[in-house]
């Protein structure tokens, strides 16, 4: 029987692919997980209970068939396996790479409690990988085309999903982004030593294979306006992230040696993808030899605590007003940040940046985690006196992002958005208040995850299909009666 396969998470421990060595990892950007080989993946796949109520697969943004793809995987049937984890996920490779499976799939795995979770994410990774090696993976070809087109405003797994969904209705596609390469977060926040840009990179050339097509350099709002897309495509997907980085308000904010995150980070992926970066070659965004503060306690502070420590910083300290437990980046990150010698001051907050024209420092108050809030988290509160200084040659503010002001962006003051300034649609047909413009990923639901923009990205493209078509179905009515 297949399932004689399954169930093996009695007697068989959980393993996670093998890490490379922390002095490995540290002065390389590589990514830190080995592969699974196939004996691994097998191994793993049958660790499976196969639940009749699978909450690995409710707590999965896109409701991905885990316990299929994990039988299938058990018993080697590995095209099989891809063709299932492909269905409804775009991007199987990079979510099984960068999802934080502990709060999402892995996190609700039944057998969880008491046998620890089923790999979920490595065996996704693992089957893409494979389909990848063995050519399984084709560009789309569709059933037939279609004379209508989609301008797609943004490059990222929001707006690439929905233009790998609508080119196989066989949609005319679009996508137009403001940046020189394509992948959004994907190439440009996230570090290659989680999703080595190669990874995102053949992804962008099977899209454009299966013709889709790219229009980089573009911004919306600069060179081209939204009015003047709506005119030229039946229909238009606004998927263009939140950009507008949160900032600190104390003294000594504006020192030279303290940045935002993003810049930084970009820098440094821009320079491992073979740019000519002058910010980062003049040692300005650039923490080599350099003792580093990191403010923040997200996925983004992580990734600079990370950056910094490969690039060569002396010191690399995290600080963040609450602890541990409370923070909202992965856990699996702070461990691996804490392996690769990056030390943190949980409970603390900046009070000021230190220093003449320099910051040479943080000096930081302790806190006292108070009685809940609205939201149920527990209110950060100063300890008075609690005065400490963290000296430093280079600060980094990690807080979070929002969205630009994007009707002043497009001109469009008609393209009606929430308090927060994220563009607010229609939760059943995803349409803004402009008729056929939708919009999709992190611009709607504020900073988020890739795979939240891939479950976005793929919902917008059915309901502009469902638009076209009743659009189509109306003209063909009127033609009618009018004959
Ligand atoms: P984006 O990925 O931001 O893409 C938007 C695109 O729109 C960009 O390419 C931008 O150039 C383009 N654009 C914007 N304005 C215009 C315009 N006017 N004209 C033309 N183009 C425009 N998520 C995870 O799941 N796992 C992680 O490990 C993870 N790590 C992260 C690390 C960092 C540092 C950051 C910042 C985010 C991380 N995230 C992670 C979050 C994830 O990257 C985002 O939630 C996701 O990329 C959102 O996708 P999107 O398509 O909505 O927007
Ligand atoms: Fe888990 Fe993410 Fe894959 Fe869903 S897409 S199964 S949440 S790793
Ligand atoms: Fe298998 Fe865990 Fe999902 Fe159950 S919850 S089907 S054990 S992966």
């Amino acid at each position: 029987m297949a399932t004689d396969r399954m169930l093996k998470f009695v007697d068989t421990e959980k393993r996670m692919p093998d890490k490379r060595t922390v002095d490995q990892r540290r002065v390389d950007f590589d990514e830190i997980y080995q592969e699974f080989d196939a004996a691994r993946a097998t191994e793993q796949a049958s660790r499976c209970s196969q639940c009749g109520v699978p909450f690995c697969q409710v707590h999965c943004p896109l409701h991905n068939n885990i316990p299929d793809w994990l039988m299938l995987t058990a018993e080697g049937r590995l095209e099989e396996a891809y063709e299932v984890a492909s269905a409804t996920n775009n991007f199987p490779e990079i979510c099984g790479r960068i999802c934080p499976q502990d709060r999402l799939c892995e996190g609700n795995c039944v057998i969880e409690k008491g046998f620890e979770s089923v790999t979920i994410g490595s065996v996704e990774k693992y089957i893409t990988e494979t389909a990848f090696e063995n050519g399984w993976v084709k560009p789309t070809v569709p059933v037939r085309e279609r004379s209508e087109s989609i301008g797609v405003i943004g490059g990222g797994p929001g707006g690439l999903a929905a233009a790998d969904q609508l080119r196989k209705k066989g949609y005319q596609v679009h996508v137009y982004d403001r940046y020189d390469r394509m992948g959004g977060l994907m190439i440009y926040g996230i570090p290659n030593f989680k999703l080595e840009k190669d990874v995102v990179e053949r992804r962008n050339a099977l899209l454009a294979e299966g013709g889709v097509i790219y229009h980089a350099n573009v911004e919306i709002g600069r060179d081209l306006t939204l009015a003047a897309l709506r005119e030229k495509h039946d229909a238009v997907l606004i998927a263009t992230g939140v950009y507008k980085a949160r900032d600190i308000q104390c003294p000594g904010v504006g020192l030279n040696g303290i940045y935002p995150a993003l810049d930084y980070l970009t820098a440094s992926n821009r320079k491992g993808l073979g740019d000519t970066v002058p910010a980062f070659d003049d040692g300005t965004l650039n923490a080599t030899g350099k003792r580093v503060v990191v403010i923040g306690g997200g996925d983004t502070a992580m990734d600079c605590v990370r950056t910094a420590v490969r690039q060569g910083a002396v010191s690399v300290t995290c600080v963040y007003r609450r602890d541990r437990a409370n923070m909202p980046g992965s856990q699996r990150e702070v461990a691996n940040a804490e392996e690769e010698g990056v030390e943190f001051q949980w409970l603390s907050a900046p009070e000021a940046f230190v220093g003449g024209d320099r910051v040479t420092g943080v000096r930081c108050q302790r806190i006292h985690l108070g009685v809940p809030d609205a939201t149920g988290r527990q209110t950060p509160q100063v300890i008075e006196g609690s005065h400490f200084t963290i000296d430093c040659d280079m600060a980094i503010k990690a807080l979070g992002f929002d969205p630009e002001d994007l009707p002043a962006l497009f001109g469009e003051p008609g393209l009606m958005v929430s308090r927060w300034g994220t563009v607010r649609i229609d939760f059943r047909s995803m349409m803004t208040q402009l008729d056929g413009v939708f919009a999709a990923g992190d611009i709607v639901r504020g900073a988020s995850l890739v795979v939240w923009a891939v479950r976005d990205g793929r919902d917008a493209a059915a309901r502009i299909h469902d638009y076209l078509q009743a659009k189509h179905a109306s003209v063909a009515v009127s033609a009618k009666s009018a004959a």
